[in-house]
């Protein structure tokens, strides 16, 4: 039997918004008379969230969840919801009701006018901070600029994607998820329906500054090698300017014979230049640090247990040693390998 329609939620600490976040959701989704699932990801959360899933899973078939072994941050939850969806057209949610469920009707019917994703565009934020406002909307315009994908301006990942798009995503590899991004990649015809964002029903963000620095971190390193060239770019010019002191200093030395000790330039120009040098590094840094987390290719998350079919209920941790043995088999070739070549 075929799913219509699959509503991924990520859950992080979310006790109060799931009740009636689920209403809400049954509602619209008996209101469109389609077969449907809801896929709640319980990302670690530290209240009684997992208790509400499993409450109403237990009343209401179509509840299925995953419950994470830590809390593996949103992005990382939604795509264990992609990685276990059966419907023919996936939602993305936000489970604290910032993002009404009463518009996936209408992006549903426009889906079904031949688009592959429709996501909602947000006509204005209500309840958030001035600042949260101000970076947001700062970060998807530099990031727009950058990139040389279309990743559509003030848009959050509430979206409806057609299965195709789904099964490209569960083949997309990365470590480091930035689905507004990969979903803008993947192409096929994709539209926006506008909405006014709501304030969070209940409780507090999830997303601490920290999180969301490395999420936008992530969004341009995944997306983008102009910091790179940065670096190459800032590295020419410094070194043009440096040439032109040298002649300058060699000129003051032997020709002119005017020359004082320089201590200013010369602190100036060891500051500029090593400030130069470390901003390089880091930028290097950063992509270095994602090359490494994608070759060591770990899982990207970890289920302590889920109701989903097929999926081994509880004791997926056996599922996790074994792949941790298997990669612990790699190293051990690896390192047997080069042994032999150095004896
Ligand atoms: N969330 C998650 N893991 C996290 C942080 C958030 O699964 O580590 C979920 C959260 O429960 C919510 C969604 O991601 O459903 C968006 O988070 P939040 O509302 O806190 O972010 P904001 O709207 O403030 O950007
Ligand atoms: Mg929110």
């Amino acid at each position: 039997m075929t799913t219509d329609l699959s509503i991924i939620v990520p859950i992080y600490n979310e006790q109060e918004n799931i009740n009636k976040l689920y209403l809400r959701l049954k509602a619209v989704a008996e209101g469109m008379k389609v077969s449907h699932e809801f896929v709640f990801i319980n990302d670690g959360s530290r209240d009684n969230s997992l208790a509400l899933i499993k409450e109403l899973a237990a009343k209401d078939s179509s509840v299925k969840y995953i419950n994470f072994s830590r809390n593996f941050g949103h992005q990382i939850a939604v795509t264990a919801g992609i990685d276990h969806v059966k419907g023919n057209a996936v939602v993305i949610i936000d489970a604290d009701l910032q993002d009404p469920p009463e518009l996936i009707p209408e992006m549903y019917a426009k889906m079904k006018d031949g688009f592959q994703v429709v996501y909602a565009r947000r006509r204005r934020r209500a309840g958030e901070s001035l600042l949260k406002k101000f970076t947001a909307k700062m970060f998807y315009r530099i990031l727009a600029g950058i990139t040389s994908i279309d990743i559509p301006v003030d848009t959050g990942d509430f979206r409806i994607m057609d299965k195709v798009i789904v099964d490209v995503l569960r083949e997309m590899p990365e470590q480091q998820k930035f689905l507004r991004g990969q979903i803008s990649w993947i192409g096929f015809k994709q539209t926006y329906v506008e909405y006014d964002r709501d304030e969070r029903h209940a409780g507090e963000t999830g997303y601490t500054y920290k999180k969301m620095i490395r999420f936008a971190l992530d969004g341009i390193t995944s997306f983008s090698n102009l910091p790179l060239k940065f670096a190459t770019i800032a590295g020419f010019v410094v070194s043009g300017i440096t040439f032109l002191v040298i002649l300058y200093a060699l000129y003051a030395r032997f020709i002119a014979k005017d020359y004082v000790p320089g201590w200013t330039s010369l602190i100036l120009a060891v500051l500029f230049i090593g400030g130069v040098q470390l901003i390089t590094i880091g930028i290097i840094g950063e992509y270095i640090s994602r090359l490494s987390a994608n070759v060591r290719n770990r899982p990207l998350y970890i289920k302590s247990d889920t109701n989903i079919e097929g999926e081994i209920n509880t004791k997926c941790f056996t599922d996790a040693e074994g792949e941790l043995q298997e990669f612990n088999a790699i190293e051990e070739d690896v390192v047997e390998g080069v042994l032999s070549f150095l004896v």
